[in-house]
């Protein structure tokens, strides 16, 4: 397949090489300087386009996304099918849809979780919004780039579905830390809180598979110095995005906006910013009641 690639960045640029290495031809353009084993990057959006069967983008937020759109859908071949696999709003999501079909196009929206490393090894999951057509072409590519693509629903279905999961993402590992940092200063120790929770009613993914106390359950992060990982500032990002859909669909968040407050402090006057989410722990650690 011809595919054009626009957003070669810490996601972009290993999901494009895969594609690459499953026989694809792929067209990069980014607006910084890249350069990628077998990608031909072009002079413009316009050219990395041109005759494509497929477009990917993964791009940093909606307004990029909705800039980028009004560049490329003119130039894209009638009937061609443009993904778009950036973490953006809804609106924006379902924005860049119309705007397609409007031009004879197919737009899949297809967040992804599984991060840089999930990435480069072929093994992200997506969550997709759009037609049964325009997912029926983006599959074989997911297959490609990850290990699991669910079909959510219509356009903008794959952001709800991102923003959801990691609404609730942001506030569990927010109740797994303050737990932790309760629990040191009950004198319960760590090992024993782990071994209790992580087979009881308060198991979850942050306590079982991702745990933020270092040493701890398996390996994370947090035994590599809260390197990320899941950056603080990527969920801050997606925290915002479900608040501001909470907002314009008038649902009552109160967990996910106080999960939002609580990363904006610790990524503009806290230190967070660049540490992976789960340090969230020293942060409790160093605390006492307000
Ligand atoms: P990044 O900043 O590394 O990459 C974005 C790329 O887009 C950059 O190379 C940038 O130069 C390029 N770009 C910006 N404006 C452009 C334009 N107008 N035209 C062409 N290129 C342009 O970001 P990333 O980490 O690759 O993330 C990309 C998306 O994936 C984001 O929406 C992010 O929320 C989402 N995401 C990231 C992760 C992660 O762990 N990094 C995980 C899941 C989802």
């Amino acid at each position: 397949m011809k595919i054009g690639f626009i957003g070669l960045g810490n996601m972009g640029g290993p999901m494009a090489i895969n594609l690459v290495k499953a026989g694809h031809e792929v067209n990069g353009f980014d607006t910084a300087e890249v350069s990628l084993d077998g990608i031909n990057m072009a002079d413009s959006v316009a050219g990395a386009v041109k005759d494509a069967e497929v477009v990917i983008t993964m791009l940093p937020n909606g307004a990029i996304l909705r800039a980028v759109a009004d560049q490329i859908l003119p130039n894209m071949a009638r009937d061609a099918t443009l993904i778009d696999c950036s973490t953006v709003d809804v609106e924006s999501a379902r924005a860049v849809d119309v705007q397609a079909s409007g031009a004879d196009l197919l737009f899949v929206d297809a967040p992804v979780s599984g991060g840089i490393g999930g990435a480069s090894a072929g093994t992200l999951t997506f969550m997709a919004g759009g037609s049964d057509a325009a997912f029926a072409v983006a599959e074989p590519l997911f297959e490609i780039m990850g290990q699991k693509a669910v079909h959510c629903g219509a356009a903008g279905a794959g952001q709800a579905a991102k923003i959801c999961n990691n609404m609730i993402l942001g506030a569990t590992m927010i109740a797994t830390c303050e737990a932790f940092a309760l629990a040191d200063k009950l004198g319960l120790d760590r090992d024993k809180m782990f071994d209790v929770v992580s087979t009881s009613s308060g198991y979850s993914w942050t306590m079982n598979a991702y745990c933020p106390a270092p040493g701890v359950g398996p390996q994370s992060p947090a035994d590599n110095d809260y390197q990320p990982g899941f950056a603080s500032e990527l969920m801050l990002k997606d925290l915002g995005l479900s608040q501001q859909a909470a907002s314009s669909a008038d649902a009552d968040t109160p967990m996910g906006q106080l999960a939002l407050e609580l990363y904006k402090r610790f990524v503009e006057d806290e230190d967070g910013l660049g540490k992976d989410f789960s340090a969230m722990l020293p942060r409790f650690e160093k605390r006492g009641r307000e």
